[in-house]
């Protein structure tokens, strides 16, 4: 089957799929936006129709993921990278921050921290193929923060309890499983995410953040560095990336018209469970990274019995314009990439193949 547009079977582990109908939207309104007689990107972003734009972003993240009115949405720059900086830089002065090595974005988070004060900061645990239990007991006396990675791209686990730590602030940087189910927000401090694999296109990095930890954050940073102050200037203190927030805007209009977040936590169910049922069931022909009670439904890592296999999988894949499915390349074997905008059909067409390929090499 060719699909709209010769669009191929994407399974990028990011920037990620777009879905369709927002990509025709985008293109309707690229000349023209609601007859401002320009595009959104060509207008000033403290124009009406782009502060309408933020608004409505914001109103939206907060009624789609039910975020809490105690907690304040911003709209910042510099990727979820930037935040590896800016949370030590935020927030050191209160305290040790303790980071969970899952994966290489978390020992990259923890060693950005390092730079900013090594003895601010320590690793309280790490694990590859599954997430560690955290307790108390885990912590270094005075821990103020906990940093974790709640969807490890690129090892393929996810948390699905998060630590609960009298006294600790739980920060977690959902950049590759945001909005792809429910939370309870009362649980965290801070959230962060780059938009490019769940939310969007790159260039925009939202982050949820606790109004009264907002109010503790260092307030003798650069501007540019401080939440204080990009919170007190409507994250306008740098021209906003107008065109990343518009396209946000739109994915979540798409979402509010589609079911909302319980319909996409479904399908999210119905995707992973899919893909790891054909796994399971595959006599070991596939297997799985993840320890089973920490896998991941967004980023599915299996390899075949040997590397010229894996090569093989993913060179007849191609012919079939099922493509990015190459795993890390710190990690290697096949990786699918099925965020929030991968289609359960799209996952149907890799079952498939993956079935048939498994009856011809068995
Ligand atoms: C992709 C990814 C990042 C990097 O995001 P940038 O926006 O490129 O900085 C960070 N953390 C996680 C968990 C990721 O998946």
């Amino acid at each position: 089957m060719i699909k709209n547009y010769g669009r191929k079977y994407n399974f990028s582990s990011g920037p990620s799929q777009i879905p369709l109908e927002v990509l025709g939207k985008i293109k309707d309104e690229l000349f023209n936006y609601q007859e401002s007689g320009m595009s959104i990107m060509e207008m000033s972003h403290r124009s009406k129709y782009f502060y309408g734009v933020q608004n409505n972003a914001i109103k939206l993240l907060r009624e789609l993921y039910k975020i809490p009115n105690n907690y304040e949405i911003l709209f910042l720059q510099g990727g979820a990278r930037l935040q590896f900086s800016m949370i030590p830089l935020n927030y050191f002065h209160i305290g040790r921050i303790a980071y969970i090595n899952t994966g290489p974005w978390a020992l990259d988070a923890f060693s950005e921290a390092k730079k900013v004060d090594e003895k601010l900061c320590y690793i309280a645990n790490e694990s590859k193929e599954e997430i560690p239990i955290i307790t108390e007991k885990s912590l270094i006396e005075d821990t103020k923060f906990l940093h974790i990675t709640s969807n490890n791209t690129i090892n393929g686990t996810q948390y699905q309890d998060y630590p609960k730590i009298k006294n600790v602030t739980l920060i977690a940087d959902m950049t590759s499983d945001i909005l792809s189910k429910k939370i309870n927000f009362e649980d965290f401090g801070i959230i962060y995410a780059s938009a490019q694999k769940n939310l969007g296109i790159s260039g925009v990095t939202v982050v949820i953040i606790n109004r009264s930890l907002l109010d503790k954050a260092n307030s003798d940073l650069p501007a540019s560095l401080s939440y204080i102050s990009h919170f007190n200037e409507d994250c306008m203190l740098a021209t906003s990336p107008t065109f990343s927030i518009y396209v946000l805007n739109l994915i979540l209009e798409y979402l509010n018209n589609n079911g909302q977040i319980e319909q996409l936590e479904k399908n999210n169910i119905v995707k992973a469970e899919m893909l790891y049922g054909i796994i399971d069931n595959s006599n070991g022909f596939y297997r799985g990274y993840a320890k089973k009670s920490s896998r991941s439904r967004m980023n599915i890592t299996f390899t075949l019995h040997s590397e010229e296999l894996n090569k093989l999988f993913i060179r007849l894949a191609e012919e079939e314009d099922i493509i990015n499915i190459g795993g890390h390349h710190k990690r290697g074997g096949i990786r699918l990439s099925i965020y929030n905008w991968i289609s359960i059909e799209d996952c149907e067409k890799i079952s498939d193949y993956m079935i048939r390929f498994m009856e011809s090499h068995k």
